[in-house]
């Protein structure tokens, strides 16, 4: 009982509660954050989910457990517990977005106006740009699909001008590598204590 009600309290009730097994394999007790991730791009379900074990990982060197809710298009009235929304987007749709965004930006995210709150808020991701980037690169989709996500969710968890000269939060990267970039030392700190559960909020 005592697990399922700390889940509900980190989000993604149904999920979580069905493989508490898993969560039981992880050590200590990281924050955990449930991110709700809108396939508008039609991407294959292979390569979306190899993209956020990507992601995950970034994110698990940081302290951090990411738990990741994946919705079509066509899923409508949907009312899961998230702290954060990826919207993956292409075609014309990423078109109109990405007049909002910088001329090669892969993403952008907006977050709430509580500028203190740590969860909350929209990420977009530009697909046809991460592919357009992979493929000069010569860097499997995936695995830049997989650092863009990390890099926007690092835009909604940490303070604003997040940018840094290494790491993941580097406005432009390196991709000829094809290694996996992360949070610095002093990002992942602020990242974990800005997702910590908040004990004195609870119900
Ligand atoms: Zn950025």
């Amino acid at each position: 009982m005592r697990s399922a009600v700390m889940v509900a309290i980190a989000g993604v009730t149904v999920i979580a509660r069905a493989s508490s097994t898993v969560a039981q394999e992880v050590p200590a007790s990281p924050p955990v954050v449930g991110v709700l991730v809108s396939n508008r791009a039609n991407l294959r379900p292979e390569m979306l989910k190899a993209a956020e074990d990507d992601a995950a990982t970034i994110y698990r060197v940081a302290g951090v457990q990411m738990t990741w809710v994946n919705v079509r298009p066509t899923d409508v009235g949907y009312d899961y517990a998230v702290d954060f929304i990826v919207m993956i987007v292409s075609g014309k749709e990423a078109g109109r977005m990405a007049a909002r965004s910088d001329q090669d930006a892969m993403g952008f995210a907006t977050r709430d106006s509580n500028d203190e709150a740590g969860r909350g808020g929209m990420a977009f991701v530009l697909f046809d740009r991460v592919e357009d980037s992979a493929s000069s690169h010569h860097v499997s989709i995936s695995r830049v699909l997989g650092q863009v996500i990390a890099h926007e969710l690092g835009h909604l968890v940490l303070p604003g001008n997040s940018h840094s000269e290494r790491g993941i939060m580097r406005a432009k990267w390196n991709l000829r590598s094809g290694l996996l970039e992360y949070f610095t030392t002093a990002q992942a700190e602020i990242i974990r204590r800005r997702l910590a559960p908040r004990r004195g909020s609870l119900p």
